[in-house]
């Protein structure tokens, strides 16, 4: 059987331990002549993968009891409208920092409820980077936000910045790839199709004592409040997706957890900004050095044609997912959690091989 080598940036490979496992399982969970998808939400065999799938990220993230642990659907941009639907109180108002694709979305939705501020931006200079510094000081912030990860550019904060307010952020293509402090975030949300699984499940992990603040007058199934009164069970979650999403990490546990994980993440990052680094500009990263992520490597060859070759030759090797974002060009490599050394390893090595022949 064939397995491509995927670089797709979402929805994005999964381990292929936990494909194999899914199938071994699909036709009979757990001799109960079903598949995890035929049976109740409610029914006991489910209930367990969702409290354990709770638990396993708890473990992993190192999630404080101070957080509770949400499952929702919708994906990220549902979190866009529901962060402010939630907590941008009449009087105050919520900063925005702008980093990517994603953050300018996500403040559009704010704008379209309430008073919005944007804190600090690179877009004037093609969001190459992150902010290095934060000019204006929030007043009367309801919170700030910020993307930990910029999918589209390829850029990353390597550490978070230190806001006076709440911090909330969007995590869907970074989340559980390397070591944070979950306690220094009101809110973290992230759709699990990069990271943690199959679209159609959304982890939101958010402090108690901060969803007790939210407003109260939105329609029940917009208030995180019915997802924490239920324990994510208001209504039918996406069972397939959770149950997949616990596979994943107990793949992640069986790894090593999150020092395992960051450790190779780095390793695979690091084999491609070195090809690109050592190219003598055959290469040009799209993310200044200092803002480079580790989960989306961003580049341009010298010219369109070249670009179209390299695409075409890495199609014949059985890689795919490179094109970059319509918005960018040039190419993107989506590295995630589940996708292997090896696949980097053949990826830098044809690079090489590339940039020799041209
Ligand atoms: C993919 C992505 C989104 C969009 O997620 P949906 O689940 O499709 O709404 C939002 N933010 C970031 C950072 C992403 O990578």
């Amino acid at each position: 059987m064939f397995r491509s080598i995927n670089f797709n940036a979402g929805p994005a490979a999964l381990p292929q331990e936990v494909i194999l496992k899914a199938q071994e399982e699909l036709f009979d969970y757990h001799g109960t002549g079903m598949s995890i998808m035929e049976m109740s939400h409610r029914s006991k065999e489910f209930h367990a993968v969702h409290v354990h799938a709770q638990s396993m990220l708890r473990e992993i993230m190192d999630i404080p009891d101070t957080h509770e642990v949400l499952f929702m659907q919708g994906g990220a941009s549902h979190q866009f409208a529901m962060v402010p639907m939630n907590f941008l109180h009449p009087g105050q108002t919520a900063h925005y920092i702008l980093t990517g694709t994603w953050a300018e979305k996500a403040l559009q939705e704010a704008a379209s409820l309430g008073s919005v501020d944007v804190l600090a931006s690179t877009k004037e200079t093609g969001y190459r980077s992150v902010p290095a510094e934060l000019s204006k000081k929030p007043l009367h912030s309801a919170y700030t936000h910020i993307t930990s990860n910029n999918t589209i550019y390829g850029t990353q904060w390597q550490s978070f910045p230190e806001v006076e307010d709440r911090l909330i952020a969007d995590m869907s293509s970074d989340i559980m790839s390397r070591k944070i402090d979950v306690s220094k975030f009101s809110l973290i949300y992230a759709g699990a199709q990069k990271n943690l699984g199959p679209s159609g499940v959304t982890v939101v992990i958010a402090d108690k004592d901060f969803l007790g603040t939210a407003q109260r007058e939105q329609p029940k199934i917009l208030q995180y409040k019915t997802f924490s009164d239920s324990n994510s069970l208001y209504n039918t979650p996406p069972t397939f997706s959770i149950y997949m999403l616990a596979l994943v990490l107990e793949w992640t546990l069986e790894r090593g957890g999150i020092h395992a994980i960051e450790k190779a993440n780095n390793e695979k990052a690091q084999l491609l900004y070195h090809e690109i680094d050592s190219s003598e500009g055959f290469y040009e990263g799209h993310a200044e050095k200092g803002s480079r992520s580790q989960m989306n490597v961003t580049f341009r060859l010298p010219s369109e044609d070249l670009t179209a070759e390299f695409l075409k030759g890495a199609a014949a090797e059985g890689m795919v997912g490179l094109p970059g974002h319509r918005s960018v060009g040039g190419c993107r490599a989506s590295i995630y959690n589940a996708v292997p050394i090896t696949h980097c390893e053949a990826l830098a090595e044809y690079m090489e091989k590339f940039r020799k022949k041209n």
